[in-house]
């Protein structure tokens, strides 16, 4: 049993952690969007020359913006542009629109390809994100007393340190182990006996497959919920089964990323999609090919504006990933817009086969459902000598070696075939031979051939 678990269960506590923010009227809160829309579009005019130059080209003025449909107008701002930006302006580029001694924290992205884009948080910006932090563990159902075992890494990546700064604001009690030592968070799940834990879904399956080898079952530890971010997973529907059935959790998802900011959507006990922050951010889905906005439900690119961030303010930020949107009121009674599926993939993960185009989050969906198979995978994508034309298999792992057979490989093919329409290689390796990862799993290895 957990120290103070029992408290962080009773009624005692409201529903919502802000809820006249939260549970607003959809008129009030895109008036509340305007309002710091406005005021955000006009310092980052007046303060950044990065932003001013972009308006002027097109002949823009902040006083043309003036519905949360006139942001259409803005043009978007990519990755690379903010890196080309920091390349000709080091160290940190002229989008930085508050002055430097307001200055606080640095958190720079965390991808692996390419320069790392900075983003700085001030004093103000850490409280917003505390509080919208705090709502996200909230809404999971996370309250005072609870013990909060945070599995994230700690330093330059966002999520450490506001998970951190958000579990105490909140009252709980944080364990900052960081995302390491699967063999102590083992420890600490089982004394103190940790009641909340947060890490990539990759992880906390790793922790489950180490927690079953030494003979504790789910049952001998208090763990109630799991905050699940940093790659796609909790809101794949078999992964969330195994990590609930394997570790007696619920499992939720957020989503996040060093430019705009930590869990800037999560899900509510609903389990219904991610719900966006929208007090603090403005969400577009738009169609690449069109560069208009998406209908609801239709799947798009999501574009993020900050109403709030002072450092810096991002004006319609192409995050490259793929989501969809609806306004539609959330049984939980909040009214912020929510994103069903969670993020469906990287426009840049798309994978292009046989003239079918598919992700790697549909392929994980098949693995995992089938029992016979363990979690890892690898997509791996070669040239064949001969044709010189992309082949592409998954590689997974076999449970016991005497499902290896004609029979089940046809299973295996036939729910590809109905999730990605196409069917890739399949190739069966013995379970545990695929490496384990603590972070962000890479899972697609490119070998092909490269041109010239
Ligand atoms: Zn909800």
């Amino acid at each position: 049993m957990g120290l103070i678990m029992s408290s962080s269960q009773s009624s005692e506590y409201p529903l919502y952690y802000t809820n006249k923010i939260e549970t607003m009227d959809r008129e009030s809160l895109e008036m509340l969007q305007l309002d710091r829309l406005e005021w955000q579009v006009k310092r980052c005019y007046e303060s950044s020359e990065f932003y001013r130059e972009r308006f002027d080209r097109i002949g823009l003025k902040p006083g043309d913006i003036q519905s949360l449909d006139d942001v259409l107008n803005i043009p978007p701002v990519s990755k690379q542009e903010l890196r080309d930006e920091q390349l000709s302006h080091p160290p940190f580029g002229r989008y930085v629109v508050a002055p430097e001694k307001d200055w606080r924290e640095l958190h720079p992205s965390t991808g692996t390809t390419g320069v790392p884009v900075n983003t700085i948080w001030t004093e103000k910006d850490i409280e917003n994100i505390t509080l919208w932090t705090s709502r996200t563990l909230w809404n999971f159902g996370a309250r005072p007393g609870d013990i909060i075992q945070n599995g994230f890494s700690y330093g330059l990546w966002v999520a450490g340190m506001s998970c951190h700064y958000a579990a105490k604001a909140m009252g709980c009690f944080v364990l900052p182990i960081g995302a390491s030592m699967a063999e102590r968070q083992i420890d600490y799940l089982v004394n103190p006996g940790s009641t909340v834990l947060l890490s990539t879904p990759s992880f906390a399956l790793y922790i489950a497959e180490r927690m079953n080898k030494r003979g504790i079952d789910p049952s001998d530890i208090s763990l109630r919920i799991g905050c699940f971010g940093g790659e796609a997973g909790a809101e794949i529907p078999p992964t969330r089964e195994k990590i609930e059935a394997r570790l007696g959790i619920d499992a939720y998802d957020y989503y996040g990323l060093a430019e705009i900011g930590p869990t800037c959507a999560s899900e509510c006990v609903e389990k219904a999609g991610i719900h966006w922050v929208e007090d603090h951010l403005l969400v577009e889905i738009i169609d690449p090919k069109t560069n208009k906005r998406c209908n609801p439900g239709q799947v798009g690119v999501l574009v993020l504006t900050h109403l709030t961030k002072e450092a810096t303010p991002m004006l319609r930020y192409w995050t490259n990933d793929l989501a969809r949107i609806t306004t539609e009121k959330c049984d939980c009674g909040r009214t912020h817009a929510r994103s069903e599926g969670g993020i469906l993939g990287r426009a840049d993960d798309m994978i292009i086969y046989k003239g079918a185009n598919f992700y790697p989050a549909q392929v994980e969906k098949v693995i995992r459902s089938f029992d016979e198979l363990d979690d890892e995978f690898r997509i791996r994508i070669s040239t064949d000598k001969k044709s010189g034309i992309d082949v592409i298999t998954v590689v997974a792992e076999y449970r016991a070696k005497e499902i290896v057979n004609d029979v089940f490989k046809n299973k295996v093919k036939q729910a590809f075939r109905e999730e990605l329409e196409v069917t890739p290689g399949l190739e069966l390796v013995e379970a545990g031979s695929l490496e384990r990862t603590m972070f962000k799993a890479k899972r697609v290895e490119d070998m092909r051939v490269k041109a010239g």
